[in-house]
């Protein structure tokens, strides 16, 4: 009780609807889904796709198939939605039947195969003991009952070993039924002990059936049970055994109030009389199920009422009441393949729409992917497009054959760093440093040698200076060199090194034998200071150290 006050109204009745379903209260369950349908919060997808799964299980076991294909159209896409294989494998086993009532064998068929498919995928041995059951029907009403009887003991095997006690019930009333169409499909080839052996298997399986609904206590299925035995032994001849069956099983459906099951057992019963000769009682209970029945709905009970009707009365020597039933269930024969027929045309029809709006929506998606893929197209374009850029700019200070910073790096980025140190009050040294009588190289090697050894020169003070030190190359074979922090002390030493690493360095690479050496001016940062007069010192102090000799460090 105290569980029941925590679920929302809406979980409630699903719980009802299921206990109907389980019950065989088809009608009540059919009103609770719809409630349920209705007072299902917005986000409950799961609830939703259940409760019509449930409706259109109810509507077909109520002689509503195309309201349960519908139905189970749409649980199916929700199911879809939520990525549910179990619950798509379900619907499809509730739409598969509501084709096969609907007379359209091949889609019950397909849809079976669907169903088993996703029932495989989804890992759920008991939804694929009931996809395998389906196909068997299909196969059934495609009247190829060998390959439903195959496909039928294969759900009950399953059913056995991993499905529940409905499943395995409903595998043995299907085998059961099923014998008894091979069983005919034998007589009429004339193949009388196949016949036999079928329609003995029928009662196996009926018998089988039953026993398995009376362990279990259901009533219903029990009903199920004697009405398909009663049919095997009918087909045996076994009158009396039939007749009592069919009486027991008339009993229990007015006591639960199985309505149709009642009125099915009236007229099993009436036929009875009828294979036994006994004409006139045949009559008077068929007179009166015709009446007791529904003045809506019954359609189908109706005319095959209609239809005893005519046989007995023919066989009574009537030939005025037969007539009058045989046109009335002509009539009704007419009305039932018309109805079936345009019911077929509008599920047909709806499939079709439901087939062209699941194109539209993959046009739609093909569409939505492509544009997708112009946007990353796009996105990749920018991001070629800015590294351009950002290599533009990277040119515009770089320079292409030393990878070192060009000329222009003094106009942005030097005064930034004598500011710097201006305002820290650090010291900062500046180099100007030039190839000693590099133009000899150029004349005695080639152009092509001298630029070898200008590459190799960058890399040789590249590797003898910091990464906090500034080096550019600034002419054809001038380098600037600034040292952030360096006295002109320590600014002499660096250069001295410098010197020193070039002169010593074997420029085997360029050209074998190949001696160079470098000048180098210096000069300190004085408070108040710019780049211009700086620089113009350490270029007068490289000067003195080219007129002093070459190969050495001149401070300015
Ligand atoms: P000094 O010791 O007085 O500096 O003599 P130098 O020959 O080095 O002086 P000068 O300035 O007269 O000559 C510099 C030469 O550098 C002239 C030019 O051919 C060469 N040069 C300038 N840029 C490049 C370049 O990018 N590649 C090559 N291979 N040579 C260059
Ligand atoms: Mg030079
Ligand atoms: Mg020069």
């Amino acid at each position: 009780m105290a569980r029941n006050r925590d679920l929302h109204p809406a979980e409630a009745l699903l719980q009802l609807a299921l206990d109907a379903v389980r019950r065989g209260n088809h009608r009540d369950g059919l009103q609770r889904c719809e409630e349920v349908l209705v007072l299902l919060p917005p986000g409950d997808d799961a609830g939703r796709a259940l409760a019509t799964r449930l409706l259109a299980l109810n509507q077909w076991r109520l002689g509503k198939p195309e309201a349960a294909v519908h139905t189970s159209n749409r649980a199916l896409a929700l199911y879809r939605a939520l990525g549910d294989a179990a619950g798509e494998g379900e619907a499809l086993v509730s739409l598969c039947m509501a084709f096969v009532a609907l007379g359209l064998y091949r889609d019950a068929l397909d849809t079976a195969v669907r169903a088993l498919a996703a029932a495989r995928e989804s890992g759920d041995r008991r939804i694929e003991s009931w996809a395998l059951n389906r196909i068997g029907v299909a196969y059934e009403a495609l009247e190829d009952p060998e390959l439903a009887a195959r496909y039928l003991h294969e759900a009950l095997a399953l059913a056995r070993s991993h499905g529940g006690e409905e499943e395995q019930f409903a595998a043995m009333c299907n085998l059961s039924s099923n014998a008894l169409v091979a069983a005919d499909c034998h007589l009429r080839a004339g193949n009388v002990d196949a016949a036999r052996a079928a329609s003995t298997a029928a009662r196996s399986h009926a018998t089988e059936a039953l026993a398995l609904a009376r362990r279990s206590g259901n009533t219903h299925r029990e009903v199920v049970a004697l009405g398909n035995l009663a049919e095997a032994l009918t087909h045996d001849d076994d009158i009396e055994a039939a007749t009592a069956l069919l009486t027991e099983y008339h009993q229990l459906a007015e006591l639960h109030g199985y309505r149709p099951f009642e009125l099915t057992a009236r007229y099993d019963l009436a036929c009875l009389l009828q294979r036994g000769g006994q004409h006139v009682e045949a009559v008077e209970k068929l007179v009166a199920l015709l009446l007791a029945l529904p003045a809506e709905g019954n359609t189908d009970m109706r005319r095959k009422v209609e239809h005893a009707l005519y046989a007995s009365n023919k066989a009574l020597g009537r030939p005025a009441e037969a007539l009058q039933h045989h046109e009335q269930h002509a009539r009704l024969e007419r009305e039932h393949l018309v109805q079936r027929a345009d019911a077929q045309a509008r599920v047909l029809l709806e499939r079709l729409e439901y087939e062209k709006a699941k194109r539209e929506l993959a046009l739609a998606r093909d569409d939505a992917q492509a544009q997708r893929a112009r946007a990353i197209e796009l996105e990749g374009e920018q991001h070629r497009l800015r590294a351009q850029a950002e290599a533009m700019a990277r040119a515009a200070l770089e320079d292409p054959l030393t990878g070192l910073h060009n000329r222009r790096i003094i106009e942005e980025m030097l005064p930034a760093l004598l500011r710097a140190a201006g305002s820290a009050g650090t010291p900062l040294a500046l180099v100007m440093l030039d190839v000693d009588h590099f133009k000899r190289i150029n004349d005695e090697h080639g152009h092509a040698v001298g630029d070898r050894v200008l590459a190799a020169l960058a890399q040789l003070l590249r590797q003898h200076t910091r990464s906090s030190d500034l080096l550019a190359r600034v002419g054809g074979e001038e380098f600037l060199l600034v040292l952030p922090g360096a006295t002109i002390e320590q600014g002499a030493d660096k250069c001295e090194l410098l010197r020193e690493a070039v002169e010593c360095h074997r420029w085997d690479d360029a050209k074998p034998g190949l001696a160079l050496t470098i000048s180098l001016g210096l000069a300190a940062l004085r408070p108040d200071d710019d780049s211009g007069p700086l620089m113009a010192r350490a270029d007068a102090a490289l000067y003195a150290a080219k007129r002093g000799g070459r190969n050495r460090v001149m401070a300015g």
